[in-house]
């Protein structure tokens, strides 16, 4: 079986997800990629979370053809595949429908940066895709998912801003492996809602000011990041 340690990665993402309160239904989906091999590993469609085994997950290219696995993919590898191929720093994508979250996608807003928990995490707001074309749903709709979040970073860096909105549908969010985008969905949710709160506390809230926003970013992460115990690297 291929990569092993990939799929029990990915798996354990996906669990983290619904643990964490993220997963409506079966909405909800992780995958991570090797990309030595050039190879996606994605969780199947339709198979219960509880049931789930790492022989279950499905290692596609990165064009989203099947590689080995017996079920079908998730049906949103479309839009995975095209992120992994855009976002050469990215090692997993996670996808849910996450209450608030999703609330500002229907909202068709982006998510300004009010505070420091939103800071930590993502470096400026949370970009909202374009409205689909009626021919881009007809046509090959996932992939399509995958170009407007794709030209919705046009001027951002994906691994400052590691999610979006996708316009009346849900998040989607990113990181340097599976567990990093499972933890960014999460903490997208949680920005979302306190964003929610904040607007209705004060419809005027202003965002974060840009010193206090980069502070509390760059503390964490690159080149002179220092918050958390000092990381090995290699
Ligand atoms: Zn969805």
């Amino acid at each position: 079986m291929l990569l092993l340690k990939l799929r029990e990665v990915v798996l354990e993402a996906n669990l983290e997800l619904v643990q964490r309160g993220l997963v409506l239904s079966t909405f909800g989906n992780t995958s991570g990629v090797a990309r030595d091999e050039g190879l996606i590993v994605i969780k199947p469609s339709g198979v219960p979370y509880e049931e789930m085994k790492p022989e279950h997950l499905v290692v596609t290219d990165l064009r989203g053809k099947i590689v080995e696995g017996t079920l079908r993919p998730s049906s949103d590898l479309p839009t995975h595949a095209a992120l992994y191929r855009a976002f050469p720093a990215i090692g997993g994508v996670a996808h849910t429908h996450s209450e608030y979250a999703t609330a500002w996608a229907q909202a068709r807003k982006p998510i300004p940066c009010f505070g420091t928990t939103h800071a930590d995490y993502f470096r400026g707001p949370i970009p909202l895709t374009n409205a689909m074309s009626d021919e881009e749903i007809n046509g090959e709709y996932e992939a399509n998912t995958g170009a407007a979040i794709i030209s919705a970073f046009e001027k951002i860096d994906p691994m400052a801003v590691p999610a979006v909105l996708v316009a009346n549908h849900g998040p989607f969010a990113w990181g340097t492996d599976p567990a990093k985008a499972s933890e960014n969905a999460w903490m997208l949710e949680a920005a979302a809602r306190i964003a929610y709160f904040t607007v209705n506390i004060n419809p005027h809230a202003g965002s974060i000011g840009k010193t206090l926003h980069d502070r509390h970013f760059l503390r964490k992460h690159g080149e002179r990041a220092y918050y958390g115990q000092a990381r090995t690297k290699g």
